[in-house]
């Protein structure tokens, strides 16, 4: 069975949880003024991978960076 999804706009984010790329869901947060709040899940474990604010017709592929949930860093003075 082939997969389709029409409105695909990120096709893979990597997942911390699953420690490797993964498909993503997009979900619908909040219709803003300006565009749409989407946030980006895991389509394996669900886990957050990234919000995006859609405005109008300016499409813009997302980030790869992985939002930074813990930061190991730590600050030495
Ligand atoms: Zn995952």
């Amino acid at each position: 069975m082939s997969q389709q999804f029409g409105a695909f706009t990120a096709s893979e984010l990597y997942c911390p949880h699953c420690r490797r790329s993964q498909p993503v869901r997009e979900k619908l947060l909040l219709i803003l003024p300006n565009g749409e709040l989407h946030e980006y899940l895991c389509s394996a474990c669900a886990t957050s991978l990234g919000k995006r604010t859609v405005t109008g017709a300016a499409l813009t592929t997302p980030t790869k960076s992985p939002p930074r949930a813990q930061s190991s860093r730590r600050w030495l003075r």
